[in-house]
């Protein structure tokens, strides 16, 4: 039986891989659509379902496939055309599930192609999801300029996440982490130029400093110009005064009344965030929201 099988149709980075196997001979015949017909007006014309027909002749040549054999194609749209080409040549086949080692080698191939591309091996071959949009939209993004030429950029999912603005700036890490850029650990605390921008959730990549070559953006992230937060009271605030202020004190980040007094101190990793930019001059506005007897909600606004 012949069987066909697409991947990384899902996949931002790259093409999609097309994989035609002969159960009975374990021939095996692998293909990309190239990036192109994701990056031009092609996609919008489904022109990659025509190429699918190509790879498709030039497989069955290859495993000498003919009408007689038993075909199988995977149910993705992608194969939509093809569909009709089997028919309308003839062919005899059907539409299937494909699992077992069609699968598996199609799968295989595709990852092998996106590491040709430059995705480091670990991060495609130890994670669950390793193909998730927003997973691999962080890959690109420690590198944007070339790395978006990667990208299936006629996307929706590109057009509306792909420019999403991001603060740039210099940073010294106090956790491990991986350079999305030459793949290697950083070792904190070491200096280190962190992006961080915000699409269904924040994220944070910290690279070298030597492995980023573009310009900084020294400007809060999106998640920190404008949120709340609970903290826990101290005092309470005279008067029940709406307008607190911020200040660093100790390197944490404390609450302050008009009158200076501390009414309470915002979380650690909060802290440590909004005390890096309070130090390079940035000015919350904040105002105090349901208060209770020993905590508050407060309300901030970057308003430089
Ligand atoms: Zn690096």
């Amino acid at each position: 039986m012949i069987q066909i099988d697409d991947s990384g149709s899902g996949s931002l980075i790259g093409g999609t891989g097309i994989g035609i196997l002969n159960t009975d001979t374990n021939e095996y015949y692998f293909d990309i659509i190239p990036l192109k017909y994701y990056q031009t007006e092609l996609y919008q014309k489904k022109l990659y379902q025509d190429y699918v027909i190509e790879i498709v002749k030039k497989g069955f040549s290859k495993l000498n496939v003919t009408k007689k054999d038993t075909i199988q194609v995977c149910q993705s749209y992608v194969f939509d055309k093809l569909r009709h080409w089997l028919t309308d040549n003839e062919y005899n086949w059907s539409n299937a599930k494909i699992e077992g080692p069609l699968q598996y080698k199609v799968e295989e191939s595709f990852t092998h192609y996106v590491i040709n591309l430059g995705l480091p091996r670990d991060f495609v071959k130890h994670a669950r999801f390793a193909f998730g949009f927003h997973r691999l939209l962080k890959w690109v993004f420690a590198d944007k300029e070339k790395r978006k030429n990667l990208c299936k950029t006629q996307w929706k999912s590109w057009q509306k996440w792909g420019n999403k603005e991001r603060s740039i700036y210099k940073n010294i890490l106090t956790y491990p982490d991986y350079c999305l850029k030459c793949g290697k650990k950083i070792k904190p605390p070491q200096k280190v130029i962190t992006i961080e921008y915000t699409t269904i959730k924040p994220a944070t990549i910290n690279l070298h400093p030597q492995c980023y070559s573009g310009e900084l953006r020294e400007f809060p992230p999106e998640f920190l110009r404008e949120f709340s937060t609970i903290i826990k009271l101290r005092n309470l605030p005279e008067n029940n005064e709406p307008q607190l202020f911020l200040k660093v004190l100790n390197n944490e980040v404390v609450v302050t009344s008009v009158q200076g007094e501390i009414l309470g101190i915002l979380d650690k990793p909060l802290s440590y965030k909004i005390a890096f930019w309070l130090n390079k001059g940035f000015v919350w506005q904040c105002y105090l929201k349901e208060l209770s007897e020993n905590q508050a909600k407060l309300n901030l606004k970057l308003i430089n």
